[in-house]
C-alpha cells in the first residue's frame, strides 16, 4: 500500500456502500442491542392491546352498560401504558450506551489512525479538514448510530405485528389499510440519491470553513491578518464560503419536502378509505363501529406513522453514508509503512549513524537528496552547513524515519532503521527544532511530555541544565504557569530552552538539533549556548548549525549543497583546504569572525 515517500495515495472512489463495515461498528455492542431488541418486541406487542380494548369498550362494555367491564378495560389500558413507559426508558438508556459507545470508538479509531499517518499527509492536508472529519463528521453520524437501529427495529416490529394482527382480525379492512403503503415508499430511491450528493458537497464546504477558521484564528494567522490589514478580505472570503454552504443546506432541506408532503397525504387518505370501506360494511351490518375505530387507530399509530419513520430513517441513512464514506476514506489511507514482519527492537544504542548513498524526494518530479553518504561515530557532534534549501532538514528527518528514502540505507549502530521497530528507534532520538511546539498547558506538563513519570526534582534538574529553572521559579505560578497557545506567552529564547530541558528529560542517545537562525540578545544566546552544550554532551549530535561556536567545535562538519555532501572534515582541515566550506565560512560568518 505504501507509496514510498510520496505520501498516501489518493483514496479511491468507493462504488459500493460498505454495509458490512458499518455493521461491524455495532458488533461489539451485541449484548446491549439484544436487550434493546427484547424491549422493542415486548413493547410492540403490548402496544396492540389498547386499540383492541378500546373496541371492546365501544362495542361491548358501553352497549351492555357494564361498569365492571369498563373499569377492567381502562385498567388494562393504563397498565400497558405504564409498562410501555418503563420499557421506553430502559431502551433509551441502552440505546444511548450503544450510540455514544460507537461514536467514541469511531473517533478513537480515527485519531489513532491519524497518529500513524506519515508526516507527508499532514503537510499535504489542511488541518481544518482533519479537524472537521474527527469532530463534525463523527457528530454528524450521531443521529444515525444512536437512533437508526432502534428506529428500524421498532418500526419494523410494530408494522409486522400490526399487519399480522389486522389480517387475523379482519382481512378486508386490513387490505384497504395497507393499500396506500407502496405510494409512501416508491419515491425513496431518487430522493435518497439526491440527498447523498448534496450532503457530500456540504461536507466539503464545511471542510473549507473549518480550514479558514483554523488558519486565520490561530495566533500566527491573526498576526499575519493584522500586520497586512486583511480583515476585510478575510471577512469577505468567509462570507462567500458561508453563502455557498447556506445554499447547499437549503437545497438539502428542500429535497425531501414534496416527498414528506406526499407521505402526509397518505396518512390522511388511508383512514378515509378505511372509514369508507368499513363504514359501508358497518351500514350493511357486517361489523361494529368499534372495529373501524380500532383499525383507524392501528393504521395511524402503528402503520403509517412507523412507515413514515422508516422512510425518514432511510433518507437519513443515505445522507449519512456520505459522511461514513469520508470517515472510511481516512481509515483506509495507508499509515506509515513500517515495521516489516519481525522488526526487532533496537538494542541499547551507542549512536553511530551512517548514511549510504541515500536518494530521496518528496515528490517524483524533484530529487532532494541525491546520493548522500556520511558517517558519524558514537558520541560525535556533526555539524551540517550549507545554503538554504540544500537538504539539511530533510537529512535529519530521515533518521527517525519521518520519511523513507527511495534508495540507499540509513543505519544506527549497523542496524538498518527500516528493520527495527519505530518505537525503539524514536525512543533514542531527541529532536530540538527551530520552531518549538508547546501545548497550551503548564510548564510542568509540557516538560513531562518527554517523561510522564518524572518527579519534580527531575524536572527542575533538567530545567537547571537548560538554564531555564531560574526563570520558571521567578514566575508567580512557577512550574504551574500555563504557557499559552503554542507557548506564545513565552519569549522565543525561553521556548527554546524549555524544549532543550524537555529533550534532556527524555535523555536520548542521539540528538538532532536545528539551531535557531533568529538572533537573540547576547544574554539569551549565551544561556541557550550553554544549555545546548549540556544537551550535546555524551550524545551523538546531528546539528543543522547556524552558530559559529557549534560549527567550530564540531567533531566533523558536513557541507551540504544541492542534495549532496560535497565536503567533510573538521573546521581547521576544511579551512585549510580552502574549498566550498572556506568560502561559505568567509561569506556567511564574516561578521561573526571579525
Ligand atoms: P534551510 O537551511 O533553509 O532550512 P534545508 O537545507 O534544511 O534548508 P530542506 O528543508 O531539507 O532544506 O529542504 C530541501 C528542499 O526540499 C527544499 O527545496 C524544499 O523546498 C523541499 N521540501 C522541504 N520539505 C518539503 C515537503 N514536505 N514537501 C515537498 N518539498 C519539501
Amino acid at each position: 500500500m505504501w507509496s514510498g515517500a510520496y505520501g498516501p495515495e489518493k483514496p479511491h472512489v468507493r462504488k459500493r456502500v460498505e454495509w458490512k463495515r458499518i455493521g461491524a461498528l455495532f458488533a461489539s455492542y451485541w449484548k446491549e442491542q439484544t436487550f434493546v431488541l427484547v424491549c422493542i418486541v415486548v413493547s410492540s406487542v403490548i402496544g396492540l392491546i389498547p386499540p383492541f380494548v378500546t373496541a371492546r369498550i365501544i362495542d361491548v362494555a358501553i352497549p351492555r352498560k357494564d361498569f365492571h367491564d369498563l373499569a377492567i378495560d381502562v385498567g388494562v389500558i393504563l397498565t400497558t401504558a405504564l409498562i410501555s413507559i418503563a420499557l421506553g426508558v430502559t431502551q433509551g438508556y441502552f440505546n444511548s450506551l450503544v450510540g455514544e459507545g460507537i461514536m467514541r470508538d469511531i473517533r478513537t479509531r480515527l485519531v489513532s489512525h491519524l497518529h500513524r499517518m506519515p508526516l507527508s499527509f499532514f503537510t499535504g492536508t489542511k488541518t481544518g479538514e482533519i479537524m472537521n472529519r474527527v469532530s463534525n463528521d463523527v457528530d454528524n453520524i450521531d443521529n444515525v448510530v444512536t437512533g437508526t437501529l432502534t428506529t428500524i427495529l421498532t418500526n419494523v416490529v410494530v408494522i409486522v405485528t400490526t399487519i399480522a394482527w389486522m389480517f387475523i382480525w379482519d382481512w378486508r379492512l386490513a387490505l384497504i389499510s395497507v393499500a396506500v403503503v407502496p405510494f409512501m415508499v416508491l419515491p425513496l430511491g431518487p430522493v435518497g440519491r439526491r440527498m447523498y450528493d448534496i450532503r457530500k458537497k456540504t461536507r466539503e464546504k464545511r471542510d473549507e470553513i473549518e480550514s479558514i477558521t483554523q488558519e486565520t484564528l490561530s495566533i500566527s494567522g491573526m498576526s499575519l491578518i493584522k500586520s497586512f490589514a486583511r480583515e476585510q478580505f478575510e471577512r469577505n472570503r468567509f462570507y462567500d464560503v458561508g453563502t455557498k454552504l447556506m445554499r447547499l443546506e437549503i437545497r438539502l432541506a428542500m429535497v425531501g419536502r414534496w416527498f414528506m408532503a406526499s407521505i402526509g397525504a397518505m396518512v390522511t387518505i388511508g383512514p378515509a378509505l378505511v372509514w369508507l370501506g368499513g363504514g359501508e360494511l358497518a351500514i350493511a351490518g357486517l361489523f361494529q363501529v368499534g372495529v373501524i375505530v380500532a383499525f383507524v387507530s392501528y393504521i395511524q399509530g402503528r402503520l403509517y406513522g412507523p412507515a413514515a419513520a422508516l422512510v425518514g430513517v432511510q433518507v437519513q441513512i443515505v445522507s449519512a453514508l456520505a459522511v461514513f464514506e469520508r470517515i472510511f476514506d481516512y481509515l483506509d489511507m495507508p499509515t506509515e509503512a513500517y515495521e516489516p514482519e519481525g522488526a526487532t527492537v533496537l538494542p541499547h544504542v551507542r549512536g553511530e549513524i551512517r548514511f549510504e548513498n541515500v536518494i530521496f524526494s518528496y515528490s517524483p518530479d524533484r530529487t532532494i537528496l541525491d546520493g548522500v553518504s556520511f558517517e558519524v561515530k558514537a558520541g560525535q557532534v556533526a555539524a551540517f552547513v550549507g545554503p538554504s534549501g540544500a537538504g539539511k532538514t530533510t537529512i535529519m528527518q530521515l533518521v527517525p524515519r519521518f520519511y523513507d528514502p527511495q534508495s540507499g540505507t540509513i543505519s544506527i549502530d549497523g542496524h538498518d532503521v527500516r528493520t527495527v521497530t519505530l518505537e525503539s528507534l524514536r525512543r533514542d532520538i531527541g529532536i530540538v527544532t527551530q520552531e518549538t511546539y508547546l501545548f497550551h498547558d503548564t510548564i510542568a506538563s509540557n516538560l513531562r511530555y518527554a517523561k510522564p513519570d518524572a518527579n519534580d526534582e527531575e524536572l527542575r534538574a533538567a530545567a537547571r541544565l537548560a538554564n531555564i529553572d531560574d526563570f520558571i521559579i521567578s514566575l508567580p505560578d512557577g512550574y504551574a504557569t500555563v504557557v499559552g497557545e503554542r507557548g506564545h506567552k513565552l519569549s522565543g529564547g525561553e521556548r527554546q530552552r524549555l524544549a532543550i530541558a524537555r529533550v534532556l528529560l527524555k535523555d536520548p542517545r542521539i540528538l538532532i538539533l536545528d539551531e535557531a537562525t533568529s538572533a537573540l540578545d547576547s544574554q539569551n544566546e549565551a544561556a541557550i549556548q550553554s544549555a545546548l552544550e549540556v544537551a550535546m554532551r555524551g550524545r551523538t549530535t546531528l546539528a543543522i548549525a547556524h552558530r559559529l561556536s557549534t560549527i567550530v567545535s564540531a567533531d566533523v562538519i558536513f557541507v551540504v549543497d544541492a542534495g549532496r555532501v560535497i565536503e567533510s572534515g573538521t573546521h581547521a582541515v576544511l579551512l585549510a583546504r580552502n574549498g566550498p566550506y572556506a568560502r561559505l565560512y568567509r561569506t556567511q560568518y564574516r561578521e561573526a569572525v571579525s
